[in-house]
């Protein structure tokens, strides 16, 4: 065999159990269609979303609130050639630190599509058409997910959008059509909104971001309303859309069999991502695949055939790109002989809105359905000092913790850096604290994280100090 590795796909999944594979003394491969690394959430996911969403919040910014603080400005201008050419550069700079990684662990990378021969052989061809046979005595696919599409929505990649053209639009839209509320609908929906379009969401379930604990659903919708030209359409199933060219119009039926019209200049179709396997040949070496996910051992990662293992957003769970890094390390252990874990109940979920919106554990929803007996601590982050002095005052701390031991279960958190605040959660629930355990710690006076403090004193006995 050439190989002890040969990982297919360099997403967060691939490059991470590539570099520990290699870690680990093990001779490695790398094959990526295309020619950049770094998979969806390098090229059109989690960097060039963020890179957009701080280029409108500084717009914004500068637009609604530098004038309270004292600045004054002209009125701002967009230049959105600037904003996606810096985005662009943000990418290829993350691209060449992966490039620069796979040098430095001595992975070789293949740039071309990867597909079995057998169950130990991988055929790479290239875009010239030329292919070479690579083998390994261990496959890793890590070849991650695309947009789920609807029949009756023809997606021209023009006017009727997904979310990697809406990462690469020349003009701000007048009036964005937002398809599913979900992460990437609220993500993107901010962005175009904070730079001037309006906002129509039309979403199936009967609030935003529908798959988190319901309070924060609420909430962001309660702030993007404030903040935003934003109009919800909850409970709205989406029959049809017509793309006349410029103009686009989206037919909806709400719970009471009501139509609805929408027209826009551009509709962005964000309903989900579905497992991507096209190309691979998944037949020449017999992996089993269920519903178009790879299916894997719950305590193994190992598909059906037991040298071959797949990680990531093509295979059950979250599609986040932190579960699939640590699945990638799991899966490199794995194979070195090792006994690792991961912890799903403890993946942090978190949607880069302002404000943030940060989740780990069990939802109250979910803890309801469970019948498990919880109480519940909350804390309002109009009550900080911190969020009052730079006028970020959205947003609240939930914990939920066991009625009978006081075992954090689930923290849920709206607000400013929400997104860096859940760490701490992560931490104290790892470590099984209880509420009151997370309540008695000094948290730094005058910060936001004195909101989860307060939260977990609520939870407590409902003795939180400033509220
Ligand atoms: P991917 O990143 O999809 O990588 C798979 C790679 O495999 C691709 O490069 C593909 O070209 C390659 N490939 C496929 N088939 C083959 C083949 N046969 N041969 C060779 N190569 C192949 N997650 C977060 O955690 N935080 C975020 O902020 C976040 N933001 C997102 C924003 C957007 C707009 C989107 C779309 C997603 C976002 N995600 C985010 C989700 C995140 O991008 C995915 O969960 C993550 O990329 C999954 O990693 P992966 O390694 O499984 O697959
Ligand atoms: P999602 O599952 O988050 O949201 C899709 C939404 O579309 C849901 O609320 C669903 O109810 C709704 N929907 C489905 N069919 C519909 C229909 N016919 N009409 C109206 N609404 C409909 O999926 P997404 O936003 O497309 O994101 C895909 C994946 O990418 C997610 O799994 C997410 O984890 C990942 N992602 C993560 C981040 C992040 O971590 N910050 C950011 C973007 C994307």
């Amino acid at each position: 065999m050439q190989y002890d590795v040969i990982v297919i796909g360099s997403g967060p999944g691939g490059y991470v159990a590539a570099i520990r594979s290699a870690q680990l003394g093990m001779k490695t491969a790398l094959i990526e269609k295309y020619s950049v690394l770094g998979g969806t959430c390098l090229n059109v996911g989690c960097i060039p979303s963020k890179a957009l969403l701080d280029s409108s919040e500084h717009f914004f910014n500068a637009s609604h609130s530098f004038a309270e603080h004292g600045i004054e400005i002209p009125a701002p201008k967009i230049n959105m050639e600037q904003m996606i050419g810096r985005k662009a550069g943000v990418v290829k700079k993350m691209n060449d630190g992966i490039t620069f990684l796979m040098k430095k662990n001595k992975i070789t990378t293949y740039n071309g599509l990867g597909s079995f021969v057998d169950k130990n052989t991988i055929k790479v061809t290239k875009a010239d058409g030329t292919s070479e046979d690579l083998t390994a005595k261990n496959v890793i696919i890590a070849t991650g997910s695309k947009p789920t599409a609807l029949p009756f929505i023809p997606v021209d990649k023009k006017r009727v959008i997904t979310s990697t053209e809406a990462l690469n639009l020349q003009e701000v839209p007048k009036h964005l059509i937002v398809i599913g509320a979900g992460v990437i609908g609220a993500e993107l929906g901010s962005v175009y909104g904070r730079l001037g379009a309006n906002v129509s969401f039309v979403e199936f379930a009967d609030s935003m971001i529908p798959t988190m604990d319901k309070t924060m659903g609420k909430e962001l919708q309660k702030s993007l309303k404030k903040e935003l030209k934003a109009e919800f359409y909850f409970q709205h199933k989406v029959t049809n859309v017509v793309n006349n060219g410029d103009d686009v119009t989206v037919t909806a039926t709400n719970s009471k069999d009501e139509q609805v019209t929408i027209s826009g200049d551009y509709v962005l179709v964000c309903i989900g991502r579905r497992p991507f396997t096209e190309g691979l040949n998944l037949e020449g070496a017999g992996v089993a695949v269920d519903r178009g996910k790879v299916v894997v051992d719950e305590h193994t990662l190992q598909t059906n055939v037991p040298n071959i293992y797949a990680i990531g957003d093509v295979v059950r769970g979250a599609m986040l790109a932190h579960k699939a890094e640590e699945e990638g390390v799991f899966v490199a252990e794995t194979i070195a002989g090792q006994k690792p874990h991961i912890n799903y109940n403890l993946i942090p979920g978190v949607v880069y809105t302002w404000p943030e919106v940060a989740s780990v554990g069990k939802t109250e929803e979910e803890l309801k359905t469970a019948g498990i007996a919880y109480k519940a601590g909350s804390f309002p982050f109009k009550a900080l000092g911190r969020a009052t002095a730079s006028m970020d005052t959205d947003g609240l701390v939930k914990v939920l913790a066991d009625k009978a031991t006081d075992e954090i279960l689930g923290v849920h958190i709206i607000g400013a850096r929400a997104a860096d605040m859940i760490a701490e959660a992560v931490v104290a629930m790892e470590y099984r604290a209880s509420a009151e355990d997370v309540a008695r710690m000094s948290h730094a006076h005058p910060t936001y994280t004195e909101a989860m403090k307060e939260a977990c004193l609520a939870a407590t006995e409902n003795r939180a100090i400033h509220a």
